[in-house]
């Protein structure tokens, strides 16, 4: 019966992802939601405990479901066409670590996450289609001492150890459902390559892919995003990747980063952070001389193949809900 029952979504995914597929080549740059942590903010007391959690949010799966769910809402009132899992920290070792779970119920709790969002979208009634994205971090992320903006592990992990730690969460967020999954803030090509080679096990299913980066130019790892793409996005894994890009990022450097592409009919996505600066010294972001985007901005990343575009750290539901402006303008 599960079986049968897998077959089914997995056709229904089928049909969904080759829609995303054609309205990416056909249309429009679809809008994707902002930070998790700034969505959540309004409906949690002590955001401070939380920012210090190892599992960084994802936590509150478990210990406050009703704040995901608010949290998500917000995002689908200021127009957003995906929405993503809050799973970027998420992980078995980590919920059986931190949270005191066994195997299943850490499987079954990043499961948990895709039906929130679908109860989210539910709920809110918008009467638009939102397509759930499964966000999968890196492994550098769980570590929790800021490797995935350098992703130097990857020079000495084990590649099998990596695959097996990356494997459940993308089985779980597949079993549940979700429309696409999100590999995001990836700081290497390596890690990024293990993760679609995973992806393949699950030849029904597509993803996008977001590197993290270190200057205008360069992945985390150090590898340009040139030659990244060139190496991703024109051979066997172009069947299940939609589209290609970074986030966690200040704006500025995603027009550089997009210019540096000569590879043909890329389709990117792009979430920025919230153009302010991170103050390592005070922990908080100065906003003082914050970057805004402008539909210029959009108009240019447009022309080069942005097809997704949201927000990353430091972004809230308002400054989706003004992307929503700018790319309704452009449209
Ligand atoms: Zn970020």
């Amino acid at each position: 019966m599960r079986q049968v029952i897998q077959l089914i979504l997995s056709l229904i995914n089928n049909l969904f992802s080759n829609y995303i597929m054609d309205s990416l080549l056909n249309k429009k740059i679809f809008l994707l939601d902002g930070s998790f942590i700034s969505g959540v903010r309004p409906y949690v007391i002590d955001m401070d405990s939380i920012m210090k959690h190892p599992l960084w949010g994802s936590n509150l799966l478990f210990d406050n479901p009703e704040a995901v769910i608010n949290g998500h809402k917000d995002y689908i009132r200021a127009g957003v066409d995906f929405l993503t899992t809050n799973t970027y920290q998420a992980s078995i070792e980590g919920f059986q670590k931190y949270l005191n779970l066994n195997y299943e119920q850490s499987f079954e709790l990043i499961k948990k996450s895709v039906s929130i969002c679908r109860q989210a979208i539910s709920e809110e009634n918008c009467g638009r289609k939102i397509q759930i994205l499964g966000s999968v971090g890196p492994y550098g992320a769980s570590l929790c001492d800021g490797s995935e903006y350098n992703g130097n592990y990857i020079d000495n992990i084990n590649v099998k150890k990596l695959s097996d730690w990356h494997r459940p969460r993308i089985q779980a967020l597949i079993e549940a459902g979700v429309d696409l999954l999100l590999f995001e803030t990836i700081p290497s090509v390596d890690e990024a390559n293990i993760l679609l080679n995973i992806l393949t096990e699950f030849p029904s299913h597509k993803a996008c892919l977001s590197f993290s980066f270190k200057d205008s130019n360069h992945l985390s790892h150090g590898e340009t995003f040139a030659s990244a793409v060139e190496r991703l996005w024109v051979n066997t894994f172009q069947e299940q990747l939609i589209a290609i890009g970074m986030n966690c990022l200040h704006p500025k450097l995603i027009t550089p980063l997009l210019m540096s592409i000569k590879t043909e009919n890329v389709n990117f996505i792009v979430y920025p952070n919230g153009g302010g600066i991170w103050d390592a010294v005070k922990k908080c972001w100065d906003n003082t001389q914050k970057y805004t985007i402008s539909i210029d901005d959009l108009s240019i990343w447009s022309k080069k193949g942005l097809k997704i575009f949201g927000g990353c750290c430091n972004t809230d539901a308002t400054e989706i809900a003004n992307f929503r402006n700018l790319i309704n303008a452009l449209n």
